[in-house]
């Protein structure tokens, strides 16, 4: 699997800086965001080092895949599931420097917990 071992992400997917993991498979892991934007706020990772969406190519679209239907696990697990007349969440993922991407590896954030606002800024 590749690894890249300046990103903080791989050190926190290899268990070199510990983070509460609140959702692991062999191939994606979930945990809180460190500085939270909303009552729930956690992030998604590849365990493979992407620098960023555009970095995976149509060979990366099951571990894509496998990424959405952890967040919709993750989601359920936080208590934020779709039901009649509310609940839900937001799923962002800031690519390149005008999307707002801080760490270069592929990361989605899991936002809930209150009502989004739209447009993002
Ligand atoms: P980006 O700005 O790249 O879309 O998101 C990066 C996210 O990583 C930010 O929301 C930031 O708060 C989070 N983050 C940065 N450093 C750490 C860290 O050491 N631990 C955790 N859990 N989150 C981090
Ligand atoms: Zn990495």
């Amino acid at each position: 699997m590749a690894t890249d071992f300046d990103c903080l992400f791989c050190k926190i997917a290899s268990g070199a800086i510990p983070v509460k993991r609140l959702y692991e498979t062999s191939d994606v892991l979930a945990f809180p965001d460190i500085h939270p934007q909303a009552p729930v706020h956690i992030l998604l990772i590849p365990k493979q080092h992407f620098g960023s969406l555009t970095h995976c190519t149509a060979g990366e679209s099951p571990l894509l895949g496998q990424l959405l239907s952890a967040a919709c696990v993750v989601a359920q697990q936080q208590g934020l599931s779709v039901h009649p007349g509310g609940g839900g969440f937001r799923l962002v993922i800031n690519t390149g420097p005008d999307g707002g991407q801080s760490v270069d590896h592929l990361h989605l954030h899991l936002l809930g917990g209150r009502e989004m606002g739209w447009p993002p800024g």
